[in-house]
């Protein structure tokens, strides 16, 4: 099979409270691919992404769900199956439950599968988050997982269902396909990838545009105590928003770095050579929009050490969008805090502390100036974002961020 029949052109995102089963479905999907190929490279990558990759296929002879399948034969037919496309999954690893890493996920998924397990009510606190965090950022294109139904029966696989389509009604998940699986019986599955077939498609995009990667992580992927002459440059992990990759281009990224003159501290854009790319498992020529990526650079791995660029752009130099040390926002509070009916959003006031996710990136900001549906914020970390951008804003409420409302940089 050709190299770029394999290279993801899709990213979803597994969402959904803990333990619901996302990293289940995850594995049920991907089958092998993480213990396949096993370079550094790609380990450091779905390690830290939480991500993998599955390619979706059907059997030509089969005439029902069970035509849809990752595997290469049909188990029926004993024929090859027939490639539909590869994505990438991006899940929430581990019990990570900050919203911050979901919200900066979220920045990079075309679409979204909301996991909710029929073993408890609905909704519980992160499936409303979570929830909440794509209506936010405007991702339409979702497919419920109702699953663990193995563990219930037909009278309660109803009544959850009943309680998933009332959760659902007026958010942006309003009418979306919900489907009962069990990911770890792997019941249904076949039927999950023909909805995800149907109800997330690829999104169009301009190949041709200057390339703008969104960087979601960063890695330094040496052995500690690698001599200074056989360590690897660092490895930036993220999706290519447009526009192609290829070894050898030069790339800027910024922000960049912080660097002190003269007692002054500015961030000045970090530039360096594309060395390697990563997609769908293996080294390719050339890396086109969608689906996950890693890219070797000839950074100074220490640069690109625990996520130190994440939240970036990457592209051709002198082309990326401009670099916000402040910024003014149009404001939509909502009405309470996710999860809390007891808890009404305050509006925002000057001198609170915020902590706002622009794309990829986290940083906190100052208000400087807030009045009724707007406000002006001084941030620690600036963000490479253009006018227009969608911005999650989140308040400290007790030891928490919490969701407060939906910004629109400005200028
Ligand atoms: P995550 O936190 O959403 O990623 O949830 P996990 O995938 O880690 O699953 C949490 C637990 O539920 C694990 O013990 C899984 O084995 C179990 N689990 C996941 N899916 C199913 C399912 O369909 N049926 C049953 N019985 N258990 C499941
Ligand atoms: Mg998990």
């Amino acid at each position: 099979e050709m190299t770029s029949n394999n290279q993801p052109e899709v990213n979803i995102g597994l969402v959904g409270h803990v333990d619901h089963g996302k990293t289940t479905l995850v594995e049920a999907l991907s089958g092998e691919w993480t213990d396949q190929h096993s370079e550094e490279m790609k380990r450091g990558i779905s390690i830290r992404l939480g991500y993998a990759d599955a390619t979706f296929r059907k059997c030509p002879e089969c005439d029902d769900q069970s035509a849809y399948t990752v595997a290469e034969e049909c188990d029926e037919h004993g024929v090859e199956t027939e490639h539909l496309r590869t994505v990438s999954f991006v899940d929430a690893p581990g019990h990570e439950t900050l919203m911050a890493t979901m919200l900066s996920g979220a920045a990079i998924m075309d679409g979204a599968v909301l996991v909710i397990s029929a073993t408890e009510d609905v909704p519980q606190a992160q499936t409303e988050e979570h929830l909440m965090a794509l209506d936010i950022i405007g991702i339409e294109n979702i497919v419920i997982a109702q699953n663990k139904i193995d563990l219930v029966d037909a009278e309660q696989a109803r009544e959850n269902h009943q309680q998933i389509q009332e959760f659902v009604e007026g958010t942006v998940a309003e009418g979306a396909p919900i489907v009962p699986i069990s990911a770890q019986a792997g019941a249904n599955v076949d039927l999950l990838i023909e909805t995800v077939e149907e109800h997330i498609p690829t999104p169009e995009r301009d190949p041709d545009a200057d390339p703008e990667m969104l960087v979601a992580r960063s890695f330094d992927i040496n052995r500690p105590g690698t001599t200074w002459d056989s360590l690897l440059g660092g490895v930036l992990g993220g999706s290519l928003a447009q526009g192609r990759l290829e070894p050898d281009d030069e790339i800027e990224l910024r922000p960049g770095r912080e660097v002190e003159e003269g007692g002054q501290s500015e961030w000045e854009p970090v530039t360096t050579t594309i060395r390697s790319l990563q997609a769908g498992g293996r080294s390719v020529e050339e890396a086109t929009p969608g689906g996950l990526l890693g890219v070797g650079t000839g950074l100074d791995p220490s640069l690109t050490k625990g996520d130190g660029l994440a939240g970036q752009i990457a592209g051709p130099p002198g082309t990326l969008p401009p670099v916000h040390q402040q910024f003014t926002m149009d404001v939509q509070l909502l009405d309470r805090i996710v999860g809390d009916e007891a808890d009404e959003v305050d509006p925002i006031s000057t001198n609170e502390p915020l902590m706002l996710t622009v794309g990829t990136a986290t940083t906190v900001g100052t208000v400087t100036s807030a009045r009724d549906q707007e406000a002006e914020v001084a941030l620690k970390r600036p963000v490479c974002a253009r006018e227009g951008a969608k911005i999650a804003i989140n308040r400290r409420v007790g030891t928490r961020w919490r969701l407060i409302g939906i910004g629109t940089l400005r200028e």
